[in-house]
C-alpha cells in the first residue's frame, strides 16, 4: 500500500518517512509564503498513486516494514527516543493526514512542531495536564474563553493546582507582581509555577495581552523554563504571530478561522520540540487527536486562509467604519478603533491586522440587544466566529451566561454588547443588513 513511507527493498533499512522528498520551501534566495506551502507542503503524490491531493487514510493502525522497525517507532512514540515517532504506527498516536496538517500549521507560526486535537478544548486541557503537577500554580491573563476559565478554576483544581490572573492589558511592572506573588504561593504549596497562559485578544472584549512584557516579566521573576503559552484563535494564523514576541507554545481553537466554514471541530497547538513533546506523550496516552477526516479538511481550508481571513478583515473595517457613528450605536470594540493608548501600543507591536470579530455597544440593554439581534436578515444569530458567514450574539445570556455578574462588570461584558463575527459576504450588503436590525431597535 502507498503511504507516506519510502518502499522498502529487501536490502536497505527503511529511511525516515517524515521527509520522502526535500521539501521545497525556497526558490533561490526567496523563502515561499505560507500560502504558497498550503498548497503542497508535507505531502508526495508519488507515495499515494500519484493523487494530487492526500487521500483520507482512514485505518487504526499500520504495518510495520519489520519488527526491528516496529520497535524503533515505539522508541519514538514511548519517549524512549525524544521527538515522537519516525513511522506510522496507531491512528491515536498519528496519523498521515494529521502529520501533513501539523506540518503546515508549523508554517504560519514558524513553529518547528505542531499538535492538532480533536477540539480546541482538548488541545487546551492536554496542554494544561501535560506541564501541571499537584501544588503548582498556573498564571493566566483574564478573561478567557469560559471553558478555559472552567477547566483551571474547577477541574485542575481538584487535582491540587491553584491560579493567579491578571487583567490582558497589565504593564510590566503589575506582570513581576502577580508572578512574584505567584511563586510565592507556588513555594507554600510545595509546587512551582508551571505555565503562564494567555489568551490575547481576549474574548469578547478584545483586550490584548503584551507578550513581550510577559515575556520579560517571566525572564526577570520566574525562569526561561516556565512556558508561555498563548490562545492565538481570534488573530491567527494571518495577523499575530506570538512566537515571535516572546510566547513559547501557540494554541488555536482550528474551528474558527483556520476552519473556517463552520464545518469542522478541532484544536492544534505549536511550539519548539522541546515544548511541544511532553504535550505529544500525554495525547498518545489520552488520545484527543483529530480524526483523519477533519484533518483533511483543514488541509483544505488552510489553502484559502489567507484569503478569507483578508476579506473578512476588509469587511470588518468596512462594516465598522459605518457602525462607528450610528446614532443606535454607543461604541465599538474593534481592534481598528482602538482608544486606549496601552492598548493601541500592544496592538502596533504584535498584530499585523484589526481581524474581523468584535463587539458592538447598543445603545440600551438586554431588550434592545435581543431585537437588533433577532431583526438580523444576513448575519445568522450563533455563537463562535471565524466563518465565512457572518455571526452575530450576544455573550452576556450565551457564551459567558454562567460568569458571576460580578466578574462580568468588572470584565467589560454588559447586557449591551453583542459579539460580531464578519465573514467574507459583500461588505455592503453586511452595512444594508446591520442598518435595517439597528434601525428596528
Ligand atoms: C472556540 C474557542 C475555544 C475552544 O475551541 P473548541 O474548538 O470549541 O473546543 C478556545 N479559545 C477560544 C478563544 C475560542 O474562541
Amino acid at each position: 500500500m502507498p503511504t507516506r513511507q519510502d518502499a522498502p527493498t529487501q536490502h536497505t533499512p527503511p529511511t525516515p518517512r517524515r521527509k520522502p522528498k526535500p521539501e521545497v520551501t525556497t526558490i533561490g534566495n526567496r523563502p515561499l509564503s505560507p500560502q504558497t506551502l498550503m498548497m503542497g507542503y508535507g505531502y508526495d503524490p508519488a507515495l499515494s498513486e500519484g493523487a494530487l491531493k492526500p487521500p483520507v487514510f482512514l485505518t487504526s493502525t499500520f504495518a510495520f516494514e519489520s519488527a526491528a522497525a516496529g520497535k524503533r517507532h515505539f522508541e519514538g512514540i514511548t519517549g524512549k527516543r525524544p521527538g515522537g515517532a519516525e513511522g506510522l504506527v496507531y491512528s491515536r498516536f498519528n496519523g498521515p493526514n494529521q502529520e501533513i496538517l501539523e506540518d503546515r500549521l508549523s508554517i504560519w507560526d514558524g513553529a518547528d512542531d505542531a499538535l492538532c486535537f480533536s477540539s480546541g478544548m482538548t488541545a487546551i486541557c492536554v496542554l494544561m495536564l501535560a506541564y501541571c503537577s499537584a501544588g503548582d500554580v498556573i498564571v493566566h491573563s483574564g478573561p478567557l474563553y469560559a471553558a478555559s476559565e472552567g477547566f483551571v478554576a474547577r477541574t485542575l483544581s481538584r487535582f491540587g493546582v491553584t491560579y493567579l490572573d491578571f487583567p490582558a492589558g497589565a504593564s510590566r511592572e503589575d506582570l513581576e507582581a502577580v508572578l512574584a506573588q505567584a511563586k510565592d504561593m507556588a513555594a507554600s504549596q510545595g509546587g512551582k509555577v508551571a505555565m503562564i497562559y494567555l489568551e490575547s485578544p481576549a474574548n469578547p472584549t478584545n483586550a490584548l495581552v503584551d507578550i513581550e512584557a510577559v515575556r520579560d516579566a517571566r525572564n526577570a521573576v520566574l525562569a526561561a523554563n516556565v512556558p508561555i503559552a498563548i490562545d492565538n484563535t481570534f488573530l491567527g494564523p494571518l495577523w499575530q504571530r506570538p512566537l515571535d514576541h516572546g510566547a513559547d507554545i501557540v494554541v488555536y481553537s482550528l474551528t474558527k478561522y483556520v476552519g473556517g466554514h463552520s464545518d469542522l471541530v478541532a484544536g492544534s497547538i505549536a511550539g519548539a520540540k522541546q515544548w511541544i513533546d511532553p504535550v505529544r506523550m500525554l495525547r498518545n496516552t489520552m488520545g484527543g487527536i483529530a480524526d483523519p477526516n477533519t484533518a483533511w479538511m483543514l488541509l483544505r481550508s488552510l489553502e484559502t486562509v489567507e484569503l478569507r481571513m483578508t476579506r473578512a478583515g476588509e469587511n470588518a473595517a468596512k462594516v465598522c467604519a459605518f457602525l462607528k457613528d450610528h446614532p443606535k450605536v454607543e461604541g465599538l470594540g474593534y481592534l481598528g478603533m482602538i482608544a486606549d493608548a496601552r492598548q493601541q501600543d500592544i496592538f502596533r507591536r504584535h498584530c499585523s491586522g484589526a481581524g474581523s470579530t468584535f463587539s458592538v455597544f447598543i445603545k440600551g440593554g438586554e431588550a434592545e440587544s435581543f431585537r437588533f439581534l433577532d431583526s438580523l436578515k444576513i448575519a445568522k444569530l450563533a455563537v463562535s466566529l471565524g466563518g465565512t458567514e457572518t455571526l452575530a450574539s450576544h455573550p452576556a445570556a450565551m457564551t459567558h451566561l454562567s460568569v458571576p455578574d460580578e466578574r462580568k462588570t468588572k470584565l467589560g461584558i454588559t447586557d449591551n454588547l453583542v459579539r460580531v463575527s464578519i465573514g467574507i459576504e459583500d461588505a455592503d450588503d453586511l452595512i444594508a443588513d446591520f442598518d435595517q436590525a439597528l434601525m428596528a431597535v
